[in-house]
């Protein structure tokens, strides 16, 4: 297999024939979010990749995510604060058939599960630590439980490796990159919970039903939480699980639902805790959730990583954005420099035909190295 792609890459020679072959092998590791052990031997491949080549190596473990593993590199041993973090993923979404882990090359087309979102970016992370290894001030945190809330990343800061000086660069993508995103939004679960008075089914006279207080909580949140137009960069707040009752005829003495909320602001996750217990008149907790993050898209080293991405892409625009999603600068929520969301030419991630263009392999590279050096 790997043999055959090596063999085709060296007959249409647009591209080191050796990238993809490695590549392919990291995107042939199955390793789906839940499934630690395929995690960890993703983490694993890539710690000996590094090592091999002379970079440091750290594994960690991280405790909120049952001990499993997470990759930290740096281009000098033991960079706790390097100037600039890259920050990435190995897991991926689960793929519809296992053929999606049987990586294919078509001309300069790679298609795998992972190819876009976000193994190939983490690949040319790791291609910039090599070549800048010993002659910049680099790390690079490589998640392995991003899709599933990405507490693998806060365990690396929280053990402390990785908060940067000068910039964080994110690399990863669910779609092709035109505009260069400086910020992420908060995401919170919240359960809110309505009380009543239990009773027989066939006397709700005497009984209080929190089933209607809690039907009657969700519709002031649709209509009194603020509005958002398509398109727009704003807070939104949808209802996505109700559960109350255990039997057939008997009014319960609780109901709950969850609420989920995307947030633009730092301190998002108690402001909107607060704002939708004000609407409801009901007990409000939070289950879990992650800050906004926001970097400054008026300092100079961001301002530098725009101008040097436009210079090795051309054809995209590379003019700032918010960013609507949620991806690991999540946990750096404070950080008051640059933050960059960058990635190779790809497209598809998460659908079921994901796919890099691998004669972008040493471009995007490039652009890493010459951003940090
Ligand atoms: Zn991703």
């Amino acid at each position: 297999m790997l043999a055959s792609i090596v063999l085709a890459v060296a007959l249409t020679g647009h591209f080191a024939g050796e990238d993809v072959a490695q590549l392919s092998e990291l995107l042939s590791i199955p390793s789906v979010s839940d499934d630690a052990g395929e995690c960890d031997r993703a983490t694993e491949w890539m710690k000996s990749y590094l090592e091999s080549r002379g970079v440091w190596c750290k594994v960690l473990y991280a405790p909120e995510a049952n001990g499993r593993k997470v990759l930290y590199a740096s281009t000098v041993p033991e960079l706790k604060n390097p100037d600039y973090t890259f920050v990435t993923h190995l897991d991926v979404v689960a793929a519809a058939s296992a053929e999606m882990f049987k990586p294919r090359l078509e001309g300069n087309i790679l298609y795998a599960r992972g190819a876009c979102d976000t193994k190939a970016n983490a690949f040319c992370g790791a291609k910039a630590l090599v070549a800048l290894n010993g002659k910049a001030s680099v790390g690079c945190i490589f998640a392995s439980n991003e899709e599933i809330g990405g507490s693998t990343t806060k365990s690396v800061l929280d053990q402390g490796y990785g908060f940067p000086k000068k910039a964080i660069i994110v690399l990863d993508s669910g779609t092709k990159k035109d505009k260069i995103q400086y910020s992420c939004m908060g995401c919170s679960y919240y359960k809110v919970t309505a009380y009543g008075k239990a009773g027989h089914a066939s006397l709700p006279e005497i009984c209080d039903n929190p089933i209607y207080t809690l039907a009657e909580a969700a519709i002031k949140l649709r209509d009194n939480y603020p509005k958002r137009e398509p398109g727009e960069r704003k807070n939104c707040a949808a209802v996505t699980i109700i559960s109350g009752g255990e039997s057939q005829n008997r009014i319960p003495s609780e109901a709950s639902m969850t609420v989920n909320v995307r947030f633009t602001e730092e301190d998002g996750l108690e402001k909107e805790r607060a704002l939708i217990e004000k609407i409801t008149g009901l007990k409000t907790e939070l289950i879990r959730g992650t800050p906004a993050a926001c970097g400054d898209p008026a300092s100079p080293d961001f301002l530098r990583i725009c101008e040097t991405a436009k210079k090795h892409y051309p054809d995209r625009s590379c003019a700032p954005e918010n960013g609507r999603g949620a991806n690991d600068m999540r946990w750096f929520c404070g950080f008051r420099g640059a933050i960059a969301c960058l990635a190779m030419n790809l497209d598809g991630g998460h659908s079921d035909c994901e796919w890099c263009d691998v004669s972008d392999i040493g471009n995007f590279t490039d652009m890493l190295v010459e951003i940090c050096k």
